[in-house]
């Protein structure tokens, strides 16, 4: 998985000494999660998925995924595993590390190999979450490395992924692309059309949150193809940071295929 573990153990640390002052935001944020949860609820999908990315962007997305994992968008990607992540760095040219840290606010990050030591991209998970978060985390940052494919930037630009501050995603291209990629990954096509049924999906995309009977479908949902259910073991804030991350991902599946179909 990791040819140069010295420089990339390097990258890392020097990367994350520099959360807390660059995630200012996003931490003071994460507090809060109750903030998100309402901001969430009230954002418009739909708009803002019209307004950053086309359809055609979308396709091309999926069409490089199944280059890598040929069941994107047909099936559920992961859970991650080991095995999974050695042959997604294989195949995506990249150093994958996936290590516990302190803070759970922090999910990971990504780094071009531009202007560092590093022979190829780097992205970083928090391994101290549950395998949902860290699949999350990683395909986030699988979609920042497809858009560095594509741009080739010429000097580092360091992404954190932080699990709070959802609705700022919703105002960056560069995020809400990566944050579609972790949609399509954890609601297929076929999944998705049947837990945001054809009445609501307009409606859940839009405004409003999700009802219960909606997010029963969801949690079933994620519990039969990950394993993951909102745990007695963790904190109510914890587990609201988890909804909030929940809200907004379905909020977006629910918009890519009202807008897109896909
Ligand atoms: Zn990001």
């Amino acid at each position: 998985m990791n040819k140069n573990p010295a420089a990339t153990d390097k990258v890392v640390r020097s990367v994350l000494a520099k959360a807390g002052v660059l995630g200012a935001r996003e931490l003071a944020a994460w507090k809060r999660p109750q903030d998100d949860i309402r901001r969430l609820s009230q954002r418009d999908y739909a708009a803002s998925l019209r307004r950053h990315l086309s359809s055609a962007r979308v396709d091309a997305l999926v069409r490089r995924a199944r280059e890598v994992w040929p069941h994107f968008n047909r099936a559920v990607l992961g859970p991650p595993s080991q095995e999974f992540f050695a042959s997604a760095a294989d195949a995506l040219q990249l150093h994958i590390k996936a290590a516990r840290y302190r803070s759970l606010a922090l999910y990971g990050f990504y780094v071009d190999r531009a202007g560092t030591m590093l022979t190829k991209p780097l992205i970083f998970v928090n391994s101290a979450h549950h395998a949902l978060a860290i699949g999350t985390a990683f395909c986030h940052e699988v979609g920042h490395h497809f858009s560095a494919e594509v741009t080739k930037p010429k000097s580092a630009r360091i992404r954190f992924y932080f699990d709070a501050a959802y609705s700022a995603h919703l105002r960056d291209e560069g995020e809400l692309f990566a944050d579609v990629v972790v949609s399509l990954a954890g609601y297929p096509k076929t999944a998705a059309g049947r837990i945001f049924t054809k009445p609501e999906r307009r409606k859940i995309a839009q405004k409003g949150g999700l009802d219960e009977a909606l997010i029963q479908r969801i949690r079933d949902h994620l519990g039969g193809s990950y394993g993951f259910d909102f745990s007695a073991a963790l904190s109510p804030r914890q587990n609201l940071q988890y909804l909030a991350g929940m809200l907004h991902y379905a909020k977006l599946r629910s918009a890519l295929l009202e807008e897109f179909d896909v």
